[in-house]
């Protein structure tokens, strides 16, 4: 069989209801560099009742409107325990503003109801009556200078059980005290940062498709492959996705 024959399975939770400034250009970013790299991307949607699909590499979600992080809460809570499963069996998964929220105990809102989360993350977010808005940069160890957009009112912080993603160095992240942004526990990613994220940051993007090919095929992922005919090289097109996000 060809490396181009083996699929990698991406799920996208809930791109109905949370799937906003462009997050959705994620999984556009991974389909496009499992290509590049021989595999065969295949991108499950999963909105509220559907069946869960049996096979899962990668899991990524979005954010969302408080109203539409209700609309999810429930369902979302229905495969908590698979979503903890794939957690410890190390499964990559990025998780921006409204679902990473979700993805840690509460968020209470600022009507003050109580929005339950799954606790995949140890952190919890409270609503606030500030919104903090505008262009992120942050230092991250693992992945270097990241940039994104952050548009949110909640605020959350992290517990001992999960690591800072990245430390603020414009803009708040997390919240407007601490300077951290984003979490990490296990292979799982969270973030406030649209943008989209992956198209800004392909070193996250490869971090997360590394794991999911090393997970299901035990292997080193090849290194990219030059699109055949593309205009522009890949490095290029990500250059300009840089310097076009405001520092
Ligand atoms: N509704 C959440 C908040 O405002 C998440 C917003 C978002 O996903 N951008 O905090």
């Amino acid at each position: 069989m060809t490396a181009a024959a083996r699929p990698i399975h991406v799920l996208q939770l809930y791109p109905r209801d949370m799937n906003i400034y462009g997050d959705f250009g994620n999984a556009l970013v991974l389909s496009r560099r499992l290509q590049w790299r021989g595999y065969e991307p295949i991108l499950h949607s999963y909105d509220p009742e559907d069946e869960f699909p049996e096979e899962v590499d990668l899991v990524i979600g979005g954010g969302g409107q408080d109203s539409g992080q209700d609309k999810i809460q429930q369902d979302l809570l229905r495969i908590g325990d698979t979503l903890h499963a794939l957690t410890e069996q190390n499964t990559p998964m990025l998780m921006i503003c409204g679902l990473y929220q979700l993805f840690g105990h509460s968020f209470r809102t600022r009507e003050g109801r109580e929005i339950q989360g799954i606790g995949v993350l140890d952190l919890h977010t409270e609503g606030t009556d500030t919104r903090l808005i505008g262009n992120v940069v942050a230092e991250s160890s693992q992945f270097g200078e990241i940039l994104g957009y952050e548009n949110h009112s909640g605020q959350t912080y992290l517990g001992e059980g999960v690591q800072p993603l990245a430390r603020v160095t414009k803009g708040e992240g997390n919240n407007a005290r601490d300077s951290h942004e984003g979490a990490r526990y296990k292979n799982v990613l969270g973030s406030y940062l649209h943008g989209s994220l992956l198209p800004k940051n392909p070193a996250i993007a490869d971090f997360l498709i590394a794991t999911a090919v090393q997970n299901r095929y035990g292997e080193e992922v090849h290194p990219a492959i030059e699109p055949a005919g593309s205009a522009q090289p890949i490095d290029e097109l990500t250059r300009q996705a840089r310097m076009h996000a405001t520092r």
